[in-house]
């Protein structure tokens, strides 16, 4: 090998998914030869527990097919992920693959069908290297409800990732893959994207398809991308929206140009003012005490950045701030323990070996197959559920989420974006926290957006305490993703937080 080529393939995994389409259309490289680079520096770094489970012969096949197609012609800015290795967060079922969900129910489990949000970033040419980990069914944030492994964060591995779509998280930032899925109920996206300094997206409610997403709670939940940069999450988001008729709450609404809309000038605005005319809504909430002072400081830094581009920063308020996490922990465990209750050692997943009759098999089989953080919300759940608790919880919790709606489109009277930090603190100690409910607080400002079924968004913001990645979340109203894609490129047209790698990567 040349020392040309091999400086070229030393530097290809810190490349983003546009700069690795224009070299693959320019035949800089090939998508075998990209895909070879990674799947060894996934070996390499397997320390981080990113992945769950990786198939070289299925991505180099894959590889091999995209290389088949630009050289029959197929390229352009339409073919921008034709070749691009990515891979999914283990809640997506996968033909090709393993789907565990990260838990010992699901460990074996082989879908006979692929996930829409799979399926069509596949039509789209992407190689799909493996899955990846994250909290088991997607309950937790900090990727330590998996029941595989712990994923590490590449800033610093005795630190969280984030989660749940922590091991998406953990391979973007250590680069061991230009971008990744990701799913969000309650900050699932947001929150692992912030704690590791890349870009991520969670849409408008039904924008994606849930078909083949292992259900948590479906009103809430959502897919969305993970990648380095606002332009590429654009290009994977294009890819996976769109109508689907097999989920029932999936949007007749059209996509939009989403990676034009990134890019384009607004009306009114100039290149040197690009976000001239925007409005964004600061609610105070999100800005007062249990935030820390180094989250804090550089989300005021981020929002001078946005401001230095012509937005305007506003005051508003979301009044039920506080109360959005005992909605969201009452709303998301109960159609969680309905969800859940398919698991039953009958028809798939984990059964008991040995037992006395049905009761027991049905016992033991979900005893032994979930872990902790599931099993205590299946009994929420159906606590809150149950006859004589429905009405002072469920109900309760359906009109408070309501209001919570409500607060947002007040707001979004006097704004056109709202911001603020994605998580209180920048990522803390793998192990350091054993108190559930704690854990359920630093969850505050992603689970108002959710509840709301509003599109949100974190971008780099640059680096807090220890030197670790803070975030700025952006909330945009209904189907406006591509003012949050707008607002997040423009950032980064100016800043370099979101180049920033990992020491040694
Ligand atoms: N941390 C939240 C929870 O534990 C959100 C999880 C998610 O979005 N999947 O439920």
């Amino acid at each position: 090998m040349s020392s040309t080529s091999t400086s070229l393939h030393l530097s290809l995994h810190q490349l983003d998914v546009t700069t690795l389409a224009r070299m693959l259309d320019e035949r800089k490289v090939s998508s075998v030869e990209l895909t070879r680079h990674l799947l060894d520096r996934i070996s390499q770094h397997s320390a981080l527990g990113a992945f769950l489970c990786v198939n070289e012969d299925i991505a180099l096949a894959q590889a091999a097919a995209a290389d088949a197609w630009r050289a029959k012609g197929v390229h352009g800015p339409a073919h921008t992920l034709l070749g691009i290795p990515i891979a999914h967060k283990d809640i997506f079922v996968t033909r090709d693959f393993p789907s565990t969900a990260a838990s010992k129910m699901l460990d074996g489990y082989r879908s006979p069908f692929d996930a829409t949000v799979v399926s069509r970033l596949a039509e789209a040419g992407t190689v799909t290297l493996g899955k990846l980990n994250c909290d088991e069914f997607a309950m937790g944030g900090a990727n330590e409800n998996s029941a595989y492994a712990v994923a590490r964060n590449p800033w610093n591995p005795s630190r969280i990732t984030g989660g749940s779509s922590g091991g998406s998280a953990a391979a973007v930032a250590a680069r061991l893959l230009p971008a990744a899925t990701g799913t969000d109920t309650g900050g699932s996206v947001r929150q692992p994207a912030a704690l590791t300094g890349i870009t991520g997206i969670k849409p408008t409610y039904g924008r994606c398809s849930r078909y083949g997403m292992i259900a948590f709670a479906s009103s809430l939940d959502q897919a969305g991308p993970m990648a380095r940069t606002a332009l590429d999450c654009a290009h994977l988001l294009q890819a996976m929206s769109g109508f689907d008729p097999r989920d029932a709450t999936s949007a007749e609404q059209a996509v939009p140009d989403f990676v034009g809309a990134t890019t384009a000038l607004r009306a009114g605005a100039s290149a040197a003012q690009p976000l001239k005319g925007l409005r964004i809504g600061l609610p105070k909430e999100f800005f007062g005490e249990g935030v820390s002072a180094d989250v804090l400081s550089a989300t005021r830094a981020a929002l001078a950045e946005l401001e230095k581009l012509g937005a305007t920063l506003v005051d508003v308020s979301l009044p039920r701030t506080e109360l959005s996490i005992p909605v969201y922990y009452i709303i998301a465990p109960a159609e969680a323990s309905s969800n859940l209750s398919r698991f039953d050692g009958v028809r798939y997943g984990h059964r008991a070996e040995a037992y006395k009759d049905l009761n027991e098999m049905y016992c033991k089989s979900r005893s032994e197959g979930f872990g902790a953080e599931v099993k205590r919300r299946i009994m929420i759940g159906t606590y809150v559920l149950s006859h004589g608790y429905y009405d002072a919880y469920y109900l309760q919790a359906q009109k408070l989420r309501r209001m919570i709606a409500d607060d947002f489109q007040a707001a979004f009277t006097q704004c056109d974006l709202i911001a603020g930090p994605v998580a209180p603190t920048v990522a803390r100690a793998i192990g350091s926290q054993k108190d559930p409910v704690a854990e359920y607080l630093a969850d505050i400002f992603t689970l108002p957006a959710s509840l709301a079924g509003l599109p949100g968004m974190s971008v780099p913001a640059g680096f807090g305490a220890d030197g670790l990645p803070v975030g700025l979340q952006l909330i945009s109203n209904y189907w406006q993703e591509s003012t949050l894609l707008h607002t997040g490129h423009a950032l980064q047209q100016v800043t370099d937080w979101h180049l920033k790698a990992p020491a040694g990567v």
